[in-house]
């Protein structure tokens, strides 16, 4: 997958996406990320990027015209010529969930065009933009930290980038339930000790035990999604709808 961020920060990105199992994907070329800096793109003799709102109101919008020829010259990096999808991150959005990153991972080619400040002229949104994407119910200081959120949890459902056993098929939301808890070494942590089911050996039992653990705390913690997974409609992925 060929991933192009707009960003007026790309050093935000430093670090969390160069790191572990994503910096592991990028090596392989299963993965690349490239950040472009839209102020470069400014037409203006300061690079200016943002400009007062009409109408009046605080804060500062992004102007159209450096995002717009950043959006045209990122578009000529691509091989194909199709367009691609091009996602916009806000509080507006639809909430991002592990269904939306499965169908973001299937695509070959993403755009991320980062908001600062009060957010981008709509005029971005209605013309280039084709998903906005909220990564929940509260407002961060910009959109790179929500694309970094999605970036890493679409990159690691793309194959290949897992390693063979590691499956996402058996971590939360996948079933459309919470995952089980998990215990590793030692059996006698200072007295705490693993459930001797998962010391038995019988995969049966162990299937059973995680399966009664997923439905407890699921239950426990989000109800909502034992009412979405009643009406058992999946995609061709098994993923609930
Ligand atoms: N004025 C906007 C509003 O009320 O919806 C908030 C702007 S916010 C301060 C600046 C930028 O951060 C937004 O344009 C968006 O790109 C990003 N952002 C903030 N919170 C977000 C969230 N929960 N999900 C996705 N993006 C977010």
């Amino acid at each position: 997958m060929e991933i192009k961020v707009l960003t007026l920060f790309p050093e935000m990105f430093k670090g969390p996406l160069d790191v572990s199992i994503i910096k592991n994907a990028q090596e392989k070329g299963l993965l690349t990320i490239e950040y472009i800096n839209i102020r470069d793109f400014s037409n203006s003799k300061h690079k200016k990027v943002d400009d007062y709102p009409y109408g009046g109101g605080a804060g500062m919008v992004m102007t159209p015209q450096p995002i717009f020829d950043c959006y045209e010259k990122t578009l000529e990096k691509f091989k194909d010529s199709i367009k691609p999808r091009t996602i916009y991150c806000t509080p507006k959005g639809k909430v991002f969930n592990q269904q939306i990153a499965l169908e973001l991972s299937k695509e070959k080619h993403l755009v991320f065009i980062c908001g600062h400040y009060e957010g981008v002229d709509q005029r971005v949104i209605d013309e280039l933009v084709t998903d906005e994407i909220s990564i929940g119910d509260y407002v961060l200081t910009g959109g790179e930290l929500p694309v970094a959120v999605i970036i890493d949890a679409i990159s690691r459902l793309i194959p290949g980038v897992l390693g063979q056993d590691e499956s996402y098929q058996e971590e939360s939301f996948y079933s459309g339930l919470l995952e089980y808890p998990h215990y590793t070494r030692p059996e006698n942590f200072r007295g705490l000790t693993v459930p001797s089911v998962l010391l038995s050996g019988n995969h049966k039992e162990i299937a059973n035990w995680r399966n009664q653990k997923a439905m407890e705390v699921t239950n426990k913690r989000r109800p909502d999604l034992i009412a979405r997974m009643k009406n058992k409609k999946r995609d061709e992925n098994n993923i609930l709808l």
